[in-house]
């Protein structure tokens, strides 16, 4: 299997004992190389001490760390600060991002959508960071309209993004389809799929419900079907994945990016099965 860039996702933990455990868990999933690991952001800031000291931990351990940083509900001048810190700390590269305040809370703050932190960065930052961006195959579940999405995106893009990440999914056709639509509007930089290893079945069936993300049939009526089979659930969707990770890069997906959950096993035995370890 060609040799693709491998990056992993956190979140930051809440305790000292599972930031000590995500410490070794950086260290499994250095045997890969990764190009980076990217640090979760609860959106209205409410996670923003713990990203960056999951961060600070990873920079430690002498891997490159992508905090994720999401614009809704805040200022400008609260932006600018978190931008300093992480600038202090050598950090380079971020995932920008709307974000989703907890229903209830009111929507205040001067960003409606993640090209305005896109335009924000670049106008006072210039070119000093290599921005990520989400991206939806199966479209963001807040958009009824599909075009409308892909022209969003475009924009997002336009405004300044260097890459994306894909939320994730399990239907390659919809990941070519979505690359092919944006690059007809131009849009030219790599789109990296997002991968979520199935840790627990039930869970990843009820975010794929909530995000608009299709399970096949095939995959979710045989998951069910070993009710708690753990060996076979875990089985099963290792080579789900892998065949998947296989299909998209045979397929030209430009590396993958895998959504770990704050775990290292599954995330490397589909990293062993391409041969990427
Ligand atoms: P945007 O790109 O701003 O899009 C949001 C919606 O607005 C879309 O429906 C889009 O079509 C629409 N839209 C965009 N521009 C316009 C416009 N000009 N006019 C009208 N409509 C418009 N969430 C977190 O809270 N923390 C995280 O760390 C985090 N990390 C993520 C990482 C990845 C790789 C992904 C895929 C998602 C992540 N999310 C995270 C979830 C994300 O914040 C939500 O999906 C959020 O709803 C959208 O964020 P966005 O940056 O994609 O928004």
């Amino acid at each position: 299997m060609k040799h693709v860039p491998i990056s992993f996702e956190f979140f930051p933990p809440n305790t000292p004992v599972g930031s000590d455990k995500l410490k070794t868990v950086v260290q499994d999933l250095s045997v890969v190389k990764p190009e980076f690991f990217s640090v979760t952001y609860g959106a209205g800031g409410a996670t923003r001490d713990k990203t960056l000291a999951t961060v600070k931990d990873i920079a430690a351990l002498g891997h490159e760390a992508a905090p994720h940083l999401s614009c809704v509900g805040s200022t400008a001048e609260g932006i600018s600060e978190i931008l300093d810190t992480y600038r202090a700390q050598g950090i380079k590269r971020l995932v920008a991002l709307r974000g989703d305040l907890p229903s209830g809370t009111a929507v205040a703050g001067e960003f409606r959508f993640a090209s305005d932190l896109i335009e924000f960065i670049r106008k006072t930052q210039g070119n000093d960071w290599f921005i990520e961006v989400a991206a939806y195959p199966e479209y963001h579940p807040q958009q009824r309209y599909a075009r409308k999405d892909l022209e969003h995106f475009a924009a997002k893009v336009k405004a300044g993004a260097n890459s994306a990440i894909t939320q994730f999914f399990f239907n390659p056709d919809a990941y070519f389809h979505f690359v092919d639509e944006v690059r007809a509007l131009g849009v030219d930089v790599p789109i990296v799929p997002g991968i979520m290893p199935i840790h627990n079945y039930a869970k990843i069936a009820q975010f794929a419900a909530r995000d608009g993300i299709e399970i096949p049939r095939w995959v979710a009526l045989k998951m069910e079907g070993y009710l708690d089979d753990a060996a076979s659930i875990r089985a099963f969707g290792i080579d789900v994945v892998a065949r998947l990770c296989e299909r998209l890069i045979t397929g030209g997906a430009p590396g993958i990016h895998f959504y770990t959950l704050n775990q290292s096993p599954l995330s490397l035995e589909v990293c062993k099965r391409l041969s990427l370890t």
